[in-house]
């Protein structure tokens, strides 16, 4: 078992510590701000071995370079893309692998949001980090790819297991929540975990981590072949994909 620490920044990123007790390694899951970086390792007292980076978006990547020279870790991320990260020690692409504490990682890349965007997955612990790709109940905005090609993105996500847990880069799940209730209304499970949402966030609690299960049975972006959807959308007879975009379509003008 791997030791997690979830921490904010900005107006509503989460980065993530990554822990192994036995052998003392850490990894940082995206580099947004090198002050709440570095406060999360002075809190956990933990040292940083790797920084794990997703996509090339400023809030993701503006305390790279600091948190690289200041604990001299390793720096995986991006193959490709339009802009390319800065301070990258190793670049990986899909399918391909890595090792974190003797873990397998296995990168996904899931373009969309960026064309570079990355995603971690670590079979042995059940848990995955999706960047700006898959949010609680919300999908990443289409800056440089196209709904076709998310969609063929957040099905690479939805063929991993239902226990998968499911760290995303934002807190943005009650306005999702509304979103998702405006396509979905009938859905009692959405019904009830808006509720949930609305009282964590009340709390000022996270409501990040989610899990794949839940996603797919109150995430509107990944629900594209469900009938009360379809009906809702009037799309009975719509591809996914085109139930999907038309998803994405309205949450751009919500
Ligand atoms: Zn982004
Ligand atoms: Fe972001």
């Amino acid at each position: 078992m791997l030791d997690i620490h979830q921490f904010s920044y900005g107006n509503d990123n989460y980065g993530v510590l990554l822990h192994c007790r036995n052998s003392g390694e850490t990894a940082m899951v995206d580099a947004g701000d090198a002050e709440a970086g570095e406060q999360a390792l002075a809190r956990t007292g933990w040292s940083l071995s790797q920084i794990w980076i997703t996509h090339h978006h400023g809030d993701h990547t503006a305390g790279l370079i600091a948190l690289k020279a200041a604990h001299n870790a390793q720096v995986i991320g991006p193959a490709t893309g339009k802009s390319q990260v800065t301070g990258l020690d190793q670049q990986v692409g899909d399918g391909e692998h890595f090792t974190f504490a003797s873990r397998e990682v296995r990168v996904l890349t899931t373009p969309g949001h960026t064309l570079d965007m990355t995603n971690f997955y670590l079979p042995s612990e059940k848990l995955v980090f999706t960047g700006d790709t898959l949010f609680a109940m919300g999908c990443g905005r289409l800056f440089e790819g196209d709904a076709p090609m998310m969609w063929a993105s957040l099905n690479k996500l939805m063929a991993l297991p239902d226990d998968t847990t499911i760290y995303c880069s934002h807190e943005y799940t009650a306005a999702n929540a509304t979103f998702a209730l405006s396509v979905d209304p009938k859905n009692q499970m959405l019904v009830d975990r808006a509720q949930q949402v609305t009282a964590l966030r009340a709390a000022g609690e996270p409501t990040v981590p989610t899990i794949m299960s839940l996603e797919r049975a109150t995430n509107p972006f990944l629900r594209a072949n469900d009938p009360g959807i379809r009906s809702h959308l009037n799309m009975p007879d719509d591809t996914d994909a085109a139930v999907f975009a038309e998803i994405r379509r309205r949450k751009d003008n919500f």
